[in-house]
């Protein structure tokens, strides 16, 4: 199967309000380049290092997003250039990414994650925490560097639908009920981020306004070039 033919496939699968953000972490520059003419421009990638090496020899107009763990330290070399980062779970993150975005004279999108799952592994804000900061810190006057545009989050690991489907069900209500509290004036906090290869599907008819999917589109990453 092409990274073409697969692209389609998903494409078929998903209305056209739904966006993709194609997971390239472990796969090479030139994955991407194939996958970037498809069509896909937003990309999502886990590590900072090969974030920034796969940039440089990539086009311009990629939509960068980081989604895995972020140390505080690194933000500085994601902020030139990052679009959005979807994986943001503590308070010293958001004031991390603001300064840097500053000192870009940028505005960075990010999304807040929230910890969904069963597995202690997983990482995220507990609800309780992210509201409470939501609640105290008037994110949106402090940080004046962020965009705040909406949640993330991953289900269990698991063959369990129901399992899943009620993950995903707690992360729209959340959604919706941060939504109505804390960002009723902002027409930017609009974005559900929920659903890859193995549960996309669920998370569509949960609502999910945009996926991030990598194996499905560019196959297995332990047999990867
Ligand atoms: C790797 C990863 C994905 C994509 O996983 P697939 O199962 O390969 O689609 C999505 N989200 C996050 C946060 C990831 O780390």
């Amino acid at each position: 199967m092409s990274i073409r033919s697969q692209i389609d496939f998903l494409k078929d699968k998903l209305s056209d309000d739904v966006k993709i953000v194609a997971v390239s972490k472990f796969h090479s520059a030139e994955c991407i380049a194939e996958a970037y003419r498809a069509g896909l421009r937003i990309f999502g990638e886990n590590r900072a290092q090969e974030l920034i090496a796969k940039r440089k020899v990539l086009p311009d107009d990629i939509e960068w997003h980081f989604i895995g763990p972020l140390q505080t330290n690194k933000v500085k070399d994601i902020a030139p250039f990052v679009h959005t980062i979807q994986s943001v779970d503590s308070l010293k993150l958001l004031q991390e990414i603001d300064r840097q975005a500053a000192k870009q004279s940028r505005i960075i999108r990010i999304l807040l994650e929230i910890r969904i799952a069963e597995e202690e592994s997983k990482h995220g804000f507990i609800p309780e925490k992210c509201e409470k900061i939501l609640a105290n810190e008037n994110v949106i006057a402090n940080f004046p560097n962020i965009r705040i545009g909406g949640l993330m989050g991953m289900a269990t690991f698991t063959e369990d639908e129901e399992q899943i489907r009620k993950e995903f069900r707690l992360l729209h209500d959340l959604f919706k009920d941060y939504k109505s509290s804390f960002f009723e004036k902002c027409d930017h906090f609009t974005e559900l981020s929920m659903g890859m290869t193995g549960d996309y599907e669920i998370a569509i008819s949960e609502g999910s306004t945009m996926v991030r999917i990598g194996s499905l589109i560019f196959g297995d990453r332990n047999l990867c070039k």
